[in-house]
């Protein structure tokens, strides 16, 4: 069972620095400053960043974390890929910073730029599939899944007695009794509207923006309310929902409690943490 408290840490101040590290897939989503400091020694574990989009608080922590990576000690020829939305231009700015800054220096850094749709296979179960964000302005921004790939008994077989499988299998081979499917085990929407829960359905672990616990907090439509983020856990059936993003307008002493009381009121049944600064908050 996935568990939010072991398997991701990371970091969330709405306008000042984004990121979070899911470790056993060594993938993190954004990066946003004080990355490097916060991983210290497994600053040479992520194998992937896939970032959301280009805004300051989700990619400034980039430069910081490749040049520790390449000057300090430690595996500095480990390859390192960054996933981004494809044509960002807040991206290919700290590209190009990176470039310049460090021309004569060669970094194991592949650049991939993605669209909507795109995989990226991570290992060999499993790939990260970007999905279109709903985020304002006329930059690309993503959200992302990891999809696992699975086998099970096909529908039509579910009823079947251990028997009778065992017999059909004899016939046909075990096989012809099983279909692949893709399990989502992680999603982060990023900073974002509510996802389509379709794109996410059944995650074992979704992160999503939740920057406003009222919605007439809201002047544009490009970041989830709190009870959005929650009815979109609800509606794709999501093991543990993480929100992230809550803006800093809220004095946690109040907005705790109020969030608590909304996640209990919510037809979502599943775990309900909030992750603010570095601290992962239990929500239940
Ligand atoms: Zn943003």
């Amino acid at each position: 069972m996935a568990s939010p408290t072991r398997d991701i840490t990371g970091f969330s101040r709405a306008m000042f620095s984004n990121w979070c590290w899911h470790e056993p897939f060594q993938l993190l989503i954004d990066a946003g400053e004080g990355l490097q400091l916060a991983l210290g020694q497994k600053i040479w574990a992520p194998e992937v960043v896939a970032l959301t989009h280009g805004h300051s608080d989700h990619v400034l922590g980039l430069p910081g974390f490749i040049a520790s990576r390449k000057f300090a000690k430690g595996a500095q020829d480990k390859p390192f890929t960054v996933v981004f939305p494809e044509g960002n231009n807040g991206v290919l700015a700290v590209r190009e910073l990176l470039a310049r800054m460090w021309s004569a220096t060669a970094f194991p850094v592949t650049w991939v730029p993605i669209r909507a749709g795109g995989e990226v296979r991570l290992g060999k179960t499993r790939v990260l599939q970007a999905f279109a964000t709903s985020h304002g302005g006329s930059e690309p921004t993503m959200g992302y899944a990891v999809l696992e790939e699975r086998r099970r008994l096909r529908r039509e077989y579910s009823g079947l007695s251990e028997l009778e499988i065992r017999e059909l299998v004899r016939q046909g081979g075990r096989d012809a009794l099983m279909e692949g499917y893709r399990q989502v085990r992680f999603a982060h929407s990023g900073d974002a509207m509510p996802v389509d829960p379709a794109l996410v359905d059944g995650a074992d672990i979704l992160v999503h923006d939740a920057t406003f616990l009222d919605a007439g907090d809201r002047k544009r439509d490009i970041h989830a309310t709190t009870a959005e983020a929650i009815e979109v856990g609800r509606a794709a059936g999501v093991g543990c929902l993480v929100l992230h993003h809550l803006s800093i307008r809220y004095d946690r002493s109040a907005a705790l409690p109020a969030l608590r009381a909304q996640v209990a009121a919510s037809a979502f049944t599943g775990e309900c943490w909030l992750l603010d600064d570095a601290r992962l908050i239990n929500l239940r």
